[in-house]
């Protein structure tokens, strides 16, 4: 116990409500030997006595440790096979054949022809897939297949 007693007008440490710190309070009314109202020699506010905070509050911030959430395996491959990343397969295994000096320079006022190899100013080379009339082609180019027009 305390070997002092505490009697009003006495001062202790106290929580103030208003100031929201740990300041000197004066004990203003106790009911038997606790401390019930002080007033804050700071604002002079007169309120309930509410203890400083004591070690146990320490402890709180061990709590907010949690184990990570177990790591999400990577999104599963979905069995059917991206278009686009077929295209560039397709187009990968016919490269070795395409010889870059056989290639006509698109023109979209050209005639071309299917398996015909094209090279185009932005895609690319591209082997063409199809004609489709009226004057569309489909060339499979590195980025995919591309739906260009022709004569
Ligand atoms: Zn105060």
């Amino acid at each position: 116990m305390i070997s002092r007693k505490l009697s009003a007008g006495d001062i202790i440490d106290a929580r103030c409500t208003r100031c929201r710190e740990i300041l000197n309070h004066r004990i203003v009314a106790m009911v038997e030997d606790k401390v019930v109202r002080v007033e804050c020699n700071t604002c002079n506010g007169v309120h309930n006595y509410y203890p400083p905070p004591t070690v146990k509050e320490a402890r709180v911030a061990e709590v907010g440790k949690e184990p990570s959430a177990p790591r999400k395996t990577s999104t599963p491959r979905s069995l059917k096979k991206d278009p686009t990343e077929s295209d560039r397969e397709e187009w990968a295994s016919l490269k070795p054949t395409m010889q870059i000096d056989r290639a006509k320079v698109y023109d979209m006022n050209g005639s071309f022809r299917v398996n015909g190899l094209i090279l185009h100013s932005v895609f690319g080379l591209g082997v063409v897939k199809q004609l489709i009339v009226p004057n569309k082609m489909q060339v499979l180019f590195q980025d995919g297949v591309k739906l260009l027009r022709c004569q």
